[in-house]
């Protein structure tokens, strides 16, 4: 069953015009990378799947419910109650991570299923301290954001993002405002996520770690998907210039 299905998305910011005719889909238990230059329209995207921006144009159908379809050329939202429902089955690790400054770990993690899903304190308590426990922060529940190293800020964001009980977890450049130690840290995280099956898309500029965990890989750029396929096809056999251009700047920069 494909969790996310996007079709022909459009989005403009004024005259600017950022996802030009973008469709992907995402299956159950699929790990999906988004790679791509800087601009090129990754985040806008995710912001559109996680109902952040509103699209101009297209549809998009989250585990099998419609968010928003296109009639006469305009976007059309699903009433308020379905994108409520809809977006029960969605998490996103913000690239900044966006942790609350005046909430503490453990009320960072309780917020919002206690508020959004209704969830009652105690057993959104529980849930969290299990997933701190996970993430190897127990002993920081009671720690502002502030007070966080910058390793443990992004463990908080996704055991943040898992307390929601998402059915499809969005990451959007988890790893770039770490240093490449922290970078490994995370990236074992996540790869853990994909050993349990969670299902992802993971905007990321380490290309090692998208080729190692990604079933499959999305090359955009200048809001279009150039090229897409198994990791294989994308990393070791790109046929598409643009692709081979991107990835080969990257192998000298990195
Ligand atoms: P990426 O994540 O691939 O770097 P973004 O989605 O952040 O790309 O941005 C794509 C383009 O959209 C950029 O030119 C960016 O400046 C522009 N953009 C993003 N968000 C906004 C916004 N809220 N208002 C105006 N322009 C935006
Ligand atoms: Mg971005």
């Amino acid at each position: 069953m494909n969790l996310i299905e996007a079709k022909n998305i459009q989005k403009s910011f004024g005259k600017l015009q950022v996802l030009k005719d973008i469709s992907m889909s995402v299956r159950e238990g699929q790990v999906v990378s988004i790679i791509g230059p800087s601009g090129s329209g990754k985040s806008t995207f995710l912001r559109c799947l996680t109902q952040l921006e509103t699209i101009d144009q297209g549809e998009i159908t989250v585990c099998g419910e419609t968010m928003v379809h296109t009639e006469n050329g305009k976007a059309v939202y699903a009433p308020k109650k379905t994108l409520h429902d809809i977006i029960l089955n969605v998490g996103l690790v913000f690239q900044n991570f966006n942790l609350f400054p005046h909430l503490s770990v453990l009320q960072n993690l309780i917020d919002a299923p206690m508020r959004i899903r209704g969830i009652d304190r105690a057993q959104a308590t529980e849930t969290a301290r299990r997933l701190l426990r996970k993430m190897n922060l127990e002993s920081k529940e009671n720690a502002y954001p502030c007070e966080l190293s910058g390793g443990q800020q992004p463990r908080v964001a996704i055991a943040r993002a898992l307390a929601m009980q998402p059915r499809i977890l969005f990451f959007d450049e988890p790893t770039s405002a770490l240093d490449p130690e922290l970078t490994g840290e995370i990236l074992k995280e996540i790869r853990e996520l994909a050993d349990e099956h969670m299902t992802m898309v993971i905007v990321t500029h380490e290309m090692a770690f998208a080729r190692d965990v990604a079933d499959h890989v999305i090359f955009m750029a200048d809001g279009v998907i150039v090229e897409e396929g198994t990791p294989e096809q994308v990393f070791g056999n790109s046929q598409n210039t643009r692709t081979q251009a991107f990835l080969s700047r990257f192998s000298q920069n990195a």
